[in-house]
Formats: structure tokens, C-alpha cells, sequence
């Protein structure tokens, strides 16, 4: 681990996970376009997916020497986002950011057998326990149901770039749909990537010709806090009531549960139990954690008897 993400040597060529700056050197792989994981500078060789590129373009991060394939490495699809993937070489797996649970569109994660596994650990406690996603639908199903049975118009709210996507296919068929601006433009791409999402007028233009006025309606938003203007005008003029998705939604050390009017579990990353089953499946006999609970996840896992421990920050300076 470095100061610019992780290094792997091998065969003489420098590999680098998911770094801050693209080595000028070395093979950038990058493993998906939400913006901490893209690079800020160009220079050497970046591997990821054509969908990974064409978001970060829309993103204004131009990806110069951009490839998706490349001898002896295997991207693989890694379930979190439209075109992320996890990395497979020299019997090492890094595994980006990873889902292994179906949701909308997006397929369970692929887990390669490996030697050494290098795994993300955002929700690394026991406590993180995600439900199904059909239990999801039924539950904010039966929630919209009832708020338009009221004549409230409902607006819900995920990352702009993955949530809202899955949410627009999940409940997509409530009718009249409209999205806030960032969202349509992120589905716009999506549809033009081949996913199917089904269309709905941005919010500007929704409300320039009065339409929000004739309730209920649907709405899809980014995440934003209850003090968010956008918000704010929602609520006082339309009566709207905000329902938000989130890993964090359950945790009551987390305050995400107060940003929104009703809060649903529902992540983008693997649960607790989910980790535990990748790194099994896996059959690494090494487990490097990164990002989230590496200490208590690498603790963990050294309990049940496989070899763990957590990637930290700057401990192989020495080497580059
Ligand atoms: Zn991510
Ligand atoms: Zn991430």
C-alpha cells in the first residue's frame, strides 16, 4: 500500500489498484467510475471497463491510454456498478469495490479462486445485514402504495451514480416518473451503455410546465441532505416525502437515518455475511482488507482460521 493506492509488483511490472495518480510507468487499473476510485492525473497505461471510461468521461475525467483487455489480467464483473469489476492476475484478486447480492440489473459479482485476495470491507461488522432485494421492493411497493393512496407525491433518493439507477429499475412502473436533473443524465448514459430504464422528464422542465402540481408523483434524486434547497422547495410546495437508500439506513452509529422522511437498507456493496462467503469461496490463502472495518474484518476472518490482515496506508513506501 501507498501513498497512491496499492502497488503490486510482479514480473518486474508495476500494477497499481485503484490509485490517486496514473503511474507513468506502470498499469493504472481502475475499477470503477465512482470518483474515489478514479485517478486525477493521466500518464501510463489505464485498464478498465468501455463503461468505466465512457462514466468517467461524463464525469470530466478524461482517461487518456485507455484499454479493456490486457494479457494476463482478467477484469471481471464485480457487481457494484455499471461496468465494475474486480481484477484478477498472477493468482491475485482485487476485488474493487464488490457486490455479490442481485439488484435491478446489476448481476451478482463473479469470485475467482486465488491465492491472495486483496477485498474491500465498507460493511466489515456482523451487524451489517442487507435483505434481499425483493423483500426491498415489496416493502417501499407497499409504502409508495400508501402515500399516493394519500395523494403525496414521493421522492427517492440514492447515489447518484449506481442507487439511482437500480432504484429507476426497480420502481420505475409508478407513474408519473420524473427525475432530478443529475439523475436523468446518469440513466441517459446508462440507457446509451445498453441498460434498459424506462424514460421520464427531468425536473426543471417537470416543473416549468407545471406538471409536479398534479400529484401524486414519483421522483428519483440524488442523495441530499433534508436542508438541500431542492429539498426543501419539494417539500413546502408539493408536500413531498423523501424515502432514502443506504447501507447505512440500519446503523444507529450512522445519522443517515435522519436525512430522509423514511430510510431503506439497500447497498451497493457486499453485507457482512456476503464478505465472509467471498473470501471463502476465494480459497486465498493470504487476505489483505482495504477501505471500511479492515482491522475488525481482519480479525475476523484470523478467528474463523485464514490469514488476514489489513492493508494499511504507506507500509510498502519503502519499496517504490
Ligand atoms: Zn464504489
Ligand atoms: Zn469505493
Amino acid at each position: 500500500m501507498t501513498k497512491n493506492g496499492i502497488l503490486c509488483v510482479v514480473n518486474e511490472k508495476r500494477v497499481f489498484l485503484d490509485p490517486k495518480k496514473t503511474d507513468a510507468t506502470g498499469i493504472n487499473f481502475v475499477s470503477h467510475a465512482h470518483s474515489d476510485h478514479l485517478p486525477s492525473k493521466n500518464g501510463g497505461t489505464i485498464l478498465s471497463s468501455l463503461e468505466t471510461n465512457e462514466i468517467a468521461n461524463l464525469r470530466g475525467f478524461k482517461m487518456e491510454n485507455h484499454i479493456e483487455t490486457l494479457e494476463n489480467f482478467s477484469l471481471i464483473d464485480s457487481g457494484h456498478i455499471l461496468g465494475s469489476k474486480g481484477l484478477l492476475f498472477d493468482d491475485i484478486f482485487y476485488t474493487g469495490d464488490i457486490c455479490t447480492r442481485k439488484r435491478g440489473f446489476l448481476q451478482c459479482a463473479k469470485i475467482p479462486k486465488c491465492k491472495t485476495l486483496i477485498t474491500e470491507c465498507t460493511f466489515g461488522l456482523p451487524e451489517f445485514v442487507f435483505p434481499k432485494t425483493d423483500k426491498i421492493q415489496k416493502q417501499v411497493n407497499e409504502l409508495i402504495s400508501e402515500l399516493y393512496g394519500k395523494g403525496i407525491p414521493v421522492i427517492l433518493m440514492g447515489y447518484k451514480l449506481g442507487k439511482a439507477q437500480t432504484i429507476t429499475r426497480l420502481f420505475g412502473h409508478w407513474e408519473p416518473l420524473y427525475f432530478h436533473d443529475s439523475v436523468k443524465e446518469m440513466n441517459s448514459l446508462h440507457q446509451k451503455l445498453g441498460i434498459s430504464l424506462k424514460d421520464g422528464i427531468g425536473h426543471s422542465e417537470a416543473e416549468k410546465n407545471g406538471l409536479l402540481d398534479k400529484k401524486p408523483w414519483i421522483m428519483v434524486a440524488p442523495l441530499m441532505s433534508a436542508k438541500n434547497k431542492f429539498i426543501q422547495d419539494m417539500k413546502s410546495k408539493y408536500g413531498a416525502i423523501t424515502i432514502g437508500f443506504s447501507g447505512w439506513a440500519q446503523s444507529s452509529r450512522f445519522s443517515f437515518g435522519r436525512r430522509t422522511d423514511y430510510s431503506i437498507t439497500m447497498s451497493d456493496h457486499c453485507d457482512f455475511n456476503e464478505l465472509v462467503d467471498l473470501v471463502i469461496q476465494s480459497e486465498a490463502e493470504q487476505v489483505y482488507t482495504i477501505h471500511g472495518f479492515v482491522d475488525e474484518f481482519a480479525e475476523y476472518l484470523k478467528k474463523i482460521g485464514i490469514n488476514a490482515q489489513p492493508l494499511l496506508e504507506n507500509s510498502l513506501d519503502d519499496f517504490i
